[in-house]
């Protein structure tokens, strides 16, 4: 077994999309950034990455290549994936925390739950969501951040 940890933090800013574990969330301000943005979806694909040794996600997709313009990280983790695959290991579980002051996550998180299982496997993931109690850079709502933790096992 491997065990692996991400962090991801990305600002708030209007007229962007917010998507986070692939939901696309109504809200006033979305999170900016050359993908799009999905801090829970990296934080999820570092701890993955780390677990197998192989890096960052900004080794991998390099934020100046244009290919990565606005990205689909769903479709990135996709490949993470693929390439822990082919290094011998299997995504055994994941356990993430989103951190956000607003909106609401919580009627959201079955959803993410699910984008993310389509990839990583019917009953390895878990997803929550907490506040900061209004304080820092969540708190004031200037960006949210998400953590994540991943256990490899040796591919069947
Ligand atoms: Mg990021």
């Amino acid at each position: 077994m491997r065990i692996g940890h991400g962090y991801d933090v990305h600002r708030l800013v209007p007229g962007r999309r917010l998507i986070l574990g692939g939901v696309d969330i109504p809200w006033e301000m979305g999170l900016l950034g050359h993908s799009d943005a999905d801090v829970l979806v990296h934080a999820v694909m570092d701890a993955i990455l780390g677990a197998a040794g192989e890096g960052d996600i900004g080794r991998l997709f390099p934020d100046s290549d244009p290919a990565y313009a606005g990205a689909d990280s769903l479709k990135l983790l996709e490949q993470v994936v693929e390439r822990v695959r082919g290094k011998g290991w299997q995504v055994e579980n994941v356990d993430a925390t989103m951190i956000a002051q607003r909106p609401k996550l919580m009627p959201h998180i079955p959803q993410m739950i699910k984008n993310l299982e389509m990839i990583l496997g019917e009953g390895r993931v878990n997803v929550k969501a907490t506040t900061e109690e209004g304080l820092g850079f969540s708190g004031s709502g200037e960006g949210m951040a998400a953590h994540a933790v991943c256990l490899l096992s040796p591919a069947q």
